[in-house]
């Protein structure tokens, strides 16, 4: 059976953040100083949108590399002819849009790239059921999860207790998937489940 395999870019393909952080910086310390103190109004969410959208992505995309190996990562997911891959990423305008797409046809050909128009979630443009999403924002994965489908938090850091299968590398996804199958057997009813529902009689 083919899972449906989402992977977000910035942050979890492409090393992009420290790059977007400092745009922001240098377009407005202020703003910046909100972002990392997670404190961003809406106000701001807009303002920062705006500079994402003024940002040169070719120059961006080519002054950042792959995160933790991920091309590696990808193409040996791509072997085992498990996955319908695609990188489901958010986009600001279609200059990103574009040279996220260039890219990843010259880095992972294979990898569909669907771009999703800030700010509209991720699932008002895939189905979500059942699918599988790796990213690095738990907003993203809280959306992915509530509409049914599965979601893995991506962090350089060790995480849990976030309410998600958690990984550091794509190279976990494999492992993940035993756990996911597993998870998945016992809420359909294992044996481990009718030896519990028996103990009533
Ligand atoms: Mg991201």
């Amino acid at each position: 059976m083919l899972h449906d395999l989402y992977l977000d870019f910035d942050g979890v393909i492409w090393d992009t953040l420290p790059l977007l952080n400092k745009i922001i910086y240098e377009a407005d310390a202020k703003l910046y100083y909100r972002m990392v103190n997670k404190t961003l109004t809406p106000e701001d969410e807009v303002k920062k949108r705006q500079i994402y959208k003024l940002a040169n992505w070719e120059l961006i995309l080519r002054n950042s590399g792959p995160l933790n190996n991920s091309i590696d990562w990808i193409n040996e997911l791509h072997k085992t002819g498990m996955f319908n891959m695609a990188s489901l990423t958010h986009c600001n305008s279609t200059n990103e849009a574009l040279n996220k797409t260039k890219l990843i046809a010259n880095e992972a050909p294979y990898l569909k790239v669907i771009p999703v128009m800030k700010p509209a979630s991720k699932t008002t443009v895939v189905d979500a059921r059942g699918a599988i999403l790796v990213d690095d924002f738990g907003g993203n994965l809280r959306e992915w999860k509530a509409e049914g489908g599965i979601s893995i938090k991506f962090s350089l850091k060790e995480e849990s207790n976030n309410g998600f299968y958690n990984i550091t590398s794509l190279r976990e996804i494999r492992d993940i998937m035993s756990i996911i199958k597993m998870n998945e057997e016992l809420h359909n009813g294992s044996p481990v489940k009718t030896i519990k529902q028996n103990n009533n009689y």
